[in-house]
């Protein structure tokens, strides 16, 4: 659906908010448009972007008075584009980045729009963090409303069990608090329902004090990849919950710290991420992966918490064009381990990837209640990106996502409602929240959303 909005109504929306409207006949217009992932492309009939808790609320009122789509835009990343809409309003958030922290408490407030760049920086300068997503320019937005997690995650927790408050702006325009005192059941909606409930112009976490960390990056020959991935699956579950680790097939990045001969070159590669207090420590935590073969290249180095937020950021640039699919797996079984080893063998484009997230530790130590985040006790999250360079391996790379998901689906237990793909809305209920959960969150979705304004999301249907 294309729309266009009179000029007339456009300009009421300019006199009844502070922030930008933008157009189609504006300048500003394609750039606005644009999301992270470059396979989207919707033309919103008007894009607000708001720059307070009343220019959301006008915002809101405007699109409901016009009857048009509502699409929330924080960081831009929701991997099926759910934050730009063909024909509807944008409210926009970048433009609300402001990120404040409170060294005594260990908390911090950051505004709806802000990304984790923005946040890891404020809050590095105190020598504190937060588990946040591992690319920095993802939005603080999406990703805690999703559930979140990071190199911190197995230590802390996710993103979201880090959520203290949240001011949220419903459909009907009330501006709302919610926390464990205030509106506790829009609380734990916002833990896990993603955006379903409201705006939120301003999230509130608890930190932790993470200043330096350890970073090991050890890559192997794509041969080697059955004997890592063994090590993997029986180290993980152990492992020192100071230790964040991923393993990754990837084709080597032509960084100048990887060996030339290297660049390019597919590769299994551990990255592993600790806040252990020493170097050694560190090293000790992720020994027994990178001693599971000879390793073609490692290194080791302390890093700014910062620094090692940002350092996969040009591997995941804006305009990307992916296909994403996902899935939990408890265990790597052998099964499990030769999908993924066929699925290397297969990998038709240079950029696609697989990550093995390591999880468990804090994660799953919050009670499956508590949030509606589902899987909790699951041990690996298994993220297929199927990137691709240029049209001609568009097809290839769909065909091995989706070849590699259905060959991991049967060791699977369900899904991450922030990587779900665009074609498995379905997944949202079944593999994501479950029955119970979900009639919670339908409930919810009733007495906050009756009307279902905010539906461009993983949705939740009102009860
Ligand atoms: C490059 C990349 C790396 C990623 N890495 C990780 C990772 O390490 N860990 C992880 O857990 N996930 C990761 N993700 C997934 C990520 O959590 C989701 O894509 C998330 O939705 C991105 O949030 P955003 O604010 O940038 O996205 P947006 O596209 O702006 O929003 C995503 C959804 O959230 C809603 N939303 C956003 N902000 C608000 C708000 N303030 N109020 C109400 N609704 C809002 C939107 O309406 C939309 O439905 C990654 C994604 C990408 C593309």
């Amino acid at each position: 659906m294309s729309q266009v909005l009179s000029s007339s109504a456009a300009d009421a929306l300019r006199n009844s908010i502070q922030g930008e409207v933008i157009t189609p006949e504006d300048a500003a217009y394609d750039d606005a448009r644009k999301v992270w992932n470059g396979t989207v492309d919707r033309r919103p009939a008007v894009i607000a972007r708001c720059l307070s808790d009343q220019d959301v609320v006008a915002a809101i009122a405007f699109a409901r008075k016009h009857d048009l789509p509502i699409a929330v835009r924080g960081g831009g990343h929701s991997l099926p584009g759910y934050s730009v809409c063909d024909g509807g309003l944008v409210i926009d958030l970048s433009a609300l980045r402001k990120v404040q922290v409170d060294p005594a408490t260990q908390r911090a407030k950051a505004q709806g729009g802000a990304l984790w760049s923005d946040f890891d920086a404020a809050t590095h300068a105190h020598g504190l963090a937060t588990p946040g997503g591992a690319i920095s320019h993802t939005g603080i937005g999406g990703l805690t409303l999703g559930g979140g997690m990071g190199w911190l995650s197995r230590r802390h927790g996710l993103t979201c069990d880090n959520l203290l408050g949240a001011s949220v702006v419903t459909a009907d325009g009330r501006v709302l608090r919610a926390s464990a005192d205030e509106n506790p059941d829009l609380y734990w909606g916002l833990r896990g329902g993603g955006g379903n409930f409201g705006v939120v112009t301003e999230f509130e976490y608890a930190l932790h004090p993470i200043a330096l960390v350890n970073l090991s990056l050890t890559m192997f020959a794509q041969d080697d990849g059955r004997s890592v991935l063994e090590a993997f699956a029986t180290w993980s579950p152990d492992a020192p919950e100071s230790t964040g680790a991923i393993l990754l097939f990837m084709n080597a990045p032509p960084a100048p710290f990887v060996p030339e001969q290297l660049h390019f070159a597919p590769v299994w590669a551990l990255a592993a991420v600790s806040s252990a207090p020493t170097p050694d420590e560190a090293a000790a935590a992720s020994e027994p992966v990178r001693r599971a073969a000879t390793p073609v290249f490692e290194m080791a180095t302390p890093m700014p918490y910062p620094a090692v937020q940002s350092m996969l950021d040009e591997g995941a640039p804006h305009g990307s064009l992916i296909y994403q699919k996902a899935e939990w797996v408890p265990e790597l079984s052998a099964g499990a381990i030769d999908a993924l080893v066929a699925s290397a063998a297969a990998k038709p484009s240079p950029m696609a990837q697989i990550h093995v997230w390591n999880l468990g530790g804090a994660v799953a130590r919050v009670a499956d209640d508590a949030t509606p985040f589902g899987n909790r006790g699951t041990q690996h999250m298994v993220d297929i990106q199927g990137l691709w360079p240029e049209p001609g391996l568009e097809e290839a790379t769909r065909a091995w996502t989706r070849t590699t998901f259905d060959a991991l689906t049967p060791f699977g237990s369900g899904a991450y409602v922030n990587f779900i793909s665009e074609d498995d809305p379905e997944r949202t209920k079944r593999d994501v929240y479950g029955e119970a959960r979900y009639r919670r969150l339908s409930e919810l979705k009733r007495q906050y959303d009756p009307a279902n304004v905010f539906r461009l999301n993983q949705n939740i249907e009102p009860a």
